[in-house]
């Protein structure tokens, strides 16, 4: 046996002892094969990226005291101060707040809003609705603290059909009240498409014609990294996102960041601790060796993820299910949805995944009604950080058209086999119609 053809067997049976048949084994070779080119493209991105992250470490002298931390007040924090201009190289902005007591993504979201907005301005999404989680920040579901309660108003304008800007729409609806515009770039759990670095930038001049000193904030969550550049490279005054995606590269515990212009991160740090205080307090506690080496490691782990996404998207397309985006198509953001048409399907492919994780890979999910859905939701999710989905993750909500979103792996090869064992479980559940060996 010729060396490719030993490694081949040994692959193929490591495979069938977790469970993949010779079928489903053989389907996702063809369907890899078919993907070298995109692979290329990502690989060249992720380069690229690495040695931007590298190029900021090296430039701000991390140093091996970078990584201790500190307790109580956290005065003179300088591994904290240190991976704070990091990100603002990287993301070549004045200014970040990179902070574990930032508790999620919504929360920086959250910070960076209410900490700009004041009293009578009000707030824009040109871009349809935001994250679900973003109702009630902003108080289009009432909830207690939002920002409507503060007497900042929203106004939204949808996309076109097209999934274009509306853009005479929008300039209708920036008023003298307009202090800052939301921009979401991943199409989170919508069917829209994400917005591409270019798009958003385009978007952002227009605004900015309108009215210069509007504050132009993107939601950049499972954006980073995914291009070569960045919102903030195209006019974002602010780009905000969840170390428990992809910029924590798998290795932070918590956290979020938003780096952006001088004066509204001072103002996101002032109300994150206090006014007075600001960046100067927060202490780090143990985290910051996990998010510098999470950060270092986040354009290849975001790639592996950027991996598996295009290789569901061709392993589902082939068998003749709807896939957004599609195999071919560029891509901005590391979710993959697909649509089943039946509950059985969006069951059966959350519990293949269930059974590909390093972690709880005995449990078996069930759909629950969980707070802020108005249907039972499935999730899969077997992660060494509870709740992180840029490790191998997927959920669907159980009702029609019966999609699941599928995100994350932190590395392809994981990716990879957890999408052969979502399609195993749907063989073996006999949860959906299709043919394949004869693909
Ligand atoms: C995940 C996500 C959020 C919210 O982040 P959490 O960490 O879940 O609170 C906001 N916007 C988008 C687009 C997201 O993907």
């Amino acid at each position: 046996m010729d060396n490719d053809n030993y490694k081949e067997q040994l692959n193929f049976d490591m495979y069938a002892s977790l469970g993949i048949s010779p079928e489903v084994y053989r389907y996702g070779q063809k369907v890899e094969a078919s993907l070298a080119g995109r692979f290329d493209d990502i690989d060249k991105t992720a380069e690229y990226n690495q040695l931007k992250v590298l190029k900021a470490m090296q430039d701000c002298r991390v140093s091996e005291a970078c990584l201790l931390g500190t307790t109580g007040y956290g005065y003179n924090d300088i591994g904290r101060d240190t991976l704070e201009e990091v990100y603002a190289r990287v993301f070549h902005t004045e200014d970040a707040l990179v902070r574990p007591q930032i508790t999620c993504g919504t929360h920086a979201l959250a910070l960076a809003l209410i900490s700009n907005l004041r009293p009578g301005d009000e707030l824009l999404s040109p871009v349809g609705k935001p994250y679900d989680t973003l109702e009630e920040v902003i108080g289009i579901r009432p909830s207690a603290g939002s920002l409507k309660e503060y007497g900042i108003s929203y106004r939204q304008v949808d996309l076109l059909p097209d999934g274009g800007f509306d853009y005479e729409g929008i300039r209708n609806n920036i008023t003298e009240r307009t202090r800052l515009v939301t921009i979401q770039r991943s199409k989170g759990y919508q069917t829209r498409p994400t917005l591409s670095v270019d798009r958003i930038g385009e978007l952002i001049k227009f605004i900015k014609d309108i009215k210069p000193d509007v504050i132009c904030m993107v939601d950049n969550c499972y954006g980073e990294f995914v291009e070569e550049r960045e919102p903030s490279d195209v006019g974002a005054d602010m780009v905000v996102g969840s170390l428990i995606k992809n910029p924590g590269g798998g290795l932070a515990p918590v956290g979020g960041y938003i780096a952006g212009r001088r004066d509204c991160v001072e103002n996101a740090a002032y109300r994150l601790t206090s006014p007075g205080l600001g960046k100067e307090v927060g202490a780090s506690l143990g985290t910051l060796k996990d998010f510098y080496q999470g950060f270092f490691l986040a354009p290849t782990v975001t790639a592996g993820a950027l991996k598996g996404a295009i290789f569901a998207a061709g392993i589902y397309e082939g068998l003749g299910f709807d896939v957004v985006p599609g195999k071919d198509e560029s891509r901005h953001d590391i979710i993959q949805a697909v649509t089943f048409n039946n509950a059985d399907g969006v069951i059966a492919f959350c519990r293949g995944i269930q059974k590909a994780a390093p972690v709880d890979s005995h449990v078996t999910p069930e759909p629950w009604d969980m707070p802020g859905y108005d249907s039972k939701v499935i999730m899969a999710a077997g992660a060494f950080v509870s709740g992180s989905s840029i490790e191998l993750s997927a959920d669907g909500p159980i009702k029609p058209p019966y999609s699941v979103y599928f995100q994350g792996g932190l590395t392809w090869q994981h990716a990879r086999f957890g999408i052969l064992k979502s399609l195993q479980s749907l063989v073996d559940a006999k949860a959906a119609d299709m043919d394949i060996a004869g693909v």
